[in-house]
């Protein structure tokens, strides 16, 4: 008994440190399909995974106040077309990540630097082993089963490796899903495309041309959430300006289902995948007018 024991324990250790660590905010290159190596730890004062741990402006968080702010009008450009350049999803081992061929889709205004413009990478899901708690931001207490996160970095940096080095370097949206008793057909497209991607070596998926149109329902040029925090997974750099959307969108349990279906590196489902939400410490969360505005709770500024 005791044999057994020790070789499942040598087996699961040399299984897991026999891993590359995948960052799901960063996920694989579209092109070789290579994770991106995080070279923030060799920057003086970053230590891999250091502010995970004492990071002080971390995400994700629990959305339960804002204080409204006069901001310009948030734009997004080419995120939801009907795009003709196409579409990829992978499973990286932690996540599905979808890739947007050819040109990629802007971000700017809004809470965003005047005059900077922020143009995509990727985007990935976060879901956990239950409906109840699969987002990795709440709002005002409340989860939903599933949240995309679609990651931009900023134009005048030459790539990803040198936006994660700047305090401005990365400006990610996150829309939160609602269960909801009917399937989306909305989603289908994306949903019943993950069977094709069981496994971390399964060839990426080509996606419909128009599998990102339902992000028009809940994309909003003034109703976000807006803060500054950090990647949620290794090395939570704290160089994201945050914006979460206010408006949900209808998902079903069988629909979520499909994510948990998808395999690990060891052949396993990924069950949870998504971190805690953080403390916000002094952070001040704002919103553009006509978001859901509520006192902010007793010594915030
Ligand atoms: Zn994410």
């Amino acid at each position: 008994m005791h044999s057994a024991f020790l070789l499942i324990f040598t087996t699961l250790w040399f299984k897991t440190r026999g891993h590359v660590m995948i960052d799901p905010e960063l996920g694989v290159d579209p092109v070789s399909r290579k994770p991106y190596v995080n070279q923030i730890s060799n920057v003086s004062g970053f230590a891999s995974g250091l502010f995970c741990s004492t990071g002080t402006r971390q995400s994700p968080i629990d959305i339960n106040f804002c204080i409204r702010t006069t901001m310009t009008a948030l734009r997004t450009e080419g995120h939801s077309i009907d795009r003709t350049e196409g579409f990829t999803m992978v499973n990286t081992g932690t996540t599905a990540q979808i890739n947007f061929d050819g040109s990629a889709p802007l971000l700017y205004g809004g809470p965003l630097p005047l005059g900077s413009q922020y143009d995509l990478v990727q985007a990935h899901f976060h879901w956990g082993s239950s409906d109840a708690q699969g987002s990795e931001h709440a709002q005002f207490g409340n989860y939903g089963p599933l949240e995309i996160h679609f990651v931009h970095k900023k134009t005048t940096y030459a790539d990803l490796t040198a936006a994660i080095a700047e305090p401005d370097g990365l400006a990610v949206f996150g829309v939160i899903f609602a269960l909801q008793n009917a399937d989306n057909p909305k989603l289908d497209k994306i949903v019943n495309k993950l069977s094709s991607i069981p496994n971390p070596d399964s060839s990426p998926v080509t996606l419909d041309s128009d599998a990102m149109v339902w992000l028009d329902d809940v994309l909003s040029t003034f109703r976000y959430y807006n803060y500054p925090g950090s990647l949620t997974t290794h090395d939570c750099n704290e160089v994201v300006t945050w914006i979460v959307m206010h408006k949900t969108i209808g998902i079903s349990a069988a629909q979520v289902q499909k994510f948990r279906t998808l395999k690990n590196a060891d052949g396993a489902d990924i069950l949870e995948a998504r971190r805690a939400v953080q403390n916000l410490n002094d952070r001040v969360i704002t919103c553009a007018r006509g978001c859901l505005a509520t006192p902010a709770p007793e010594g915030v500024p």
